[in-house]
Formats: C-alpha cells, structure tokens, sequence
C-alpha cells in the first residue's frame, strides 16, 4: 500500500532555501521540507500574492519557532543573487539546503526562436543555477555540510522539439551537478539532481492539449505527475538518509526516461 509517509526525513533545525518556491513544484517543495521541520526561505521572482500565499500556508502548519520567508529575487541576476543571500547571511546566518527550482519554458522550433527566448531560457534555467550555487557553496564550506537538489528533466536526454533552448539548460544542469558535485564532495556537501516528468503545474498551461496526449503517450504509468509527488525525491535527496550520495539524477518521470 501506498501510504505516502515519509517520517524519517527530520529536517528539523535545518535552513533551506528553495529557488521558485512560491508555486507548482517549488511550492510543494516548500511545503514538505516545512513539514520535516526545517526553516524555509522562498524565493520567487516576480507574483507577491503566491509568495505571501505559500508563507501564510506553511505559517498555518503552526510549528512553533519555526521561520518561514519569502524573498523576491531574478535568480539570473546575479546582484538581486547576492542581495537575496546578504538577508540569508543576516538572518538566518547560514544554508544547509538549496533547491533550485526556478524554471522557465519559451517552446518554439529553433527557426522561429528569438535570441531573447534562448538567453531567457539559459538565463533563468542554468545561469540561476550557478549564481545560487556558487554563492550557497560559500556558506556550506564554511559548515563543512550542505544539500544541493538541482531540477533537471526527461527534455535533457530524450530532447524536443521546440526545446532546444529548455532542454539545453536542463542539459547544462545535470552537467554542473555532476561536476560541482566532484568539487566539493569533501567539504561533505552532496549535490544533486531530480528530474520531474509531465506534473500538473502552471508550466504546463504552456502546452496545448494535443501536446500534452502525444506526451502522455511516452508515459509507461500513464497520467501526469502532481508537485507532491516529486518531494519524496527532493525531501531524500535533502536528508541525512542521502549522505553517501552525490553527484546522481532521480527521475520522478512515470517511467517517461
Ligand atoms: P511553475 O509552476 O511555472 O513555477 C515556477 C516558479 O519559478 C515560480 O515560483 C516562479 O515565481 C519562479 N520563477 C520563475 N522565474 C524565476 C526567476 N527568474 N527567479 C526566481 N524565481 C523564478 O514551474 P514548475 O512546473 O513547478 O517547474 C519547476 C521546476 O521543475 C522548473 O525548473 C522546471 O523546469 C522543472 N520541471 C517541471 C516539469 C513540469 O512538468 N512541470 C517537468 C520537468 C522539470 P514567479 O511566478 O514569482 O516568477
């Protein structure tokens, strides 16, 4: 029986920060390490209302002590990176866990794929991931422990049409993890990478209906995915249950890859 439990997973006293945290997948991200105990920070780049929605729904959990924030920041930027960190470093003071999650899709066949879509994209989907890894590494060396979860996807090994740009960061991703991984493995800080197949997110709303069948088709469990079901991965890959692992992709794909 599928009971969905994930007791083991104590977080409790830890420090995350979740990049795109304030909706689909990031939110029950969020959510869920929230859930284990840890103070979450959510970051999100330009809707206020889904930020402060997520903080109150977190707050609601009524875990005494327990901090929650948002911060507003474009990861592909790096100085609002180095201003969102400058409050992490005043508050909290340190970062045992970094999930980056935000992500963005601009689909079109490379022929009509402007250069403002392509560097969005990478922008956004591999620059965010290096900006806040290089700046988290910082505070995880100095605490000789860190987390890092990276969201790849199937777009990277399979590929798309109308993904070059998508499926190049997403490429880009699982690359920088396992090499970021090899670099700091002795400063016990594991980094690693989920890769979510086709789940029920605003993403989604992206692709039309006949899209999302021809999709659906290449799914061996043959539904999409929800955003919980991708925390098991994260909330694993997060704990202390995944010390000995790094430098690894988890797919949460269905059966997709
Ligand atoms: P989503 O529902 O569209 O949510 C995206 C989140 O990222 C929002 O919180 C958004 O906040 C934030 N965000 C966007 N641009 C940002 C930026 N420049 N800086 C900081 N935050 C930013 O996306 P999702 O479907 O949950 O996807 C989450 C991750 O999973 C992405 O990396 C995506 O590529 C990956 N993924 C998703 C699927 C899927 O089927 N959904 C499959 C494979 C991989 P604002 O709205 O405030 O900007």
């Amino acid at each position: 029986m599928i009971t969905g439990k994930t007791e083991d997973f104590d977080l409790s006293g830890r420090v995350a920060l979740i990049t795109g945290g304030s909706k689909g997948i990031g939110r029950a991200i969020s959510i869920a390490l929230a859930e284990k105990g840890a103070d979450v920070i959510i970051n999100y780049s330009t809707d206020d209302s889904a930020a402060k929605d997520v903080v109150s729904e977190i707050n609601s959990l009524n875990r005494s002590g327990q901090v929650v924030t948002a911060i507003k920041a474009d990861v592909s930027n790096s100085a609002e990176v180095e201003e969102m960190f400058g409050q992490i470093k005043k508050g909290p003071g340190r970062l045992d866990i970094l999930v980056n999650n935000a992500g963005i899709i601009r689909d079109k066949l490379l022929m009509f794929m402007t250069e403002d879509d392509w560097d969005r994209v990478i922008d956004i989907n591999l620059k965010g991931v290096y900006n806040c890894c290089k700046t988290a590494i910082r505070l995880m060396i100095g605490e000789k422990y860190g987390k890092i979860v990276n969201m790849a996807s199937p777009s990277a090994i399979l590929g798309r049409p109308g993904q070059t740009n998508y499926a190049s960061s997403k490429g880009g991703v699982i690359s920088f993890t396992r090499s970021l991984a090899r670099e700091i493995a002795r400063f016990n800080i594991c980094v690693n990478a989920v890769s979510p197949g086709l789940i029920e997110t605003e993403m989604m709303d992206e692709l039309n209906d006949d899209v999302i069948k021809e999709l659906l088709s290449a799914v061996p469990i043959g539904r999409l995915g929800t955003p919980v079901e991708v925390t098991g991965a994260v909330l694993f890959l997060a704990s202390e249950k995944s010390n000995y692992i790094t430098g690894q992709v988890l797919s949460v794909d269905g059966g997709l890859t």
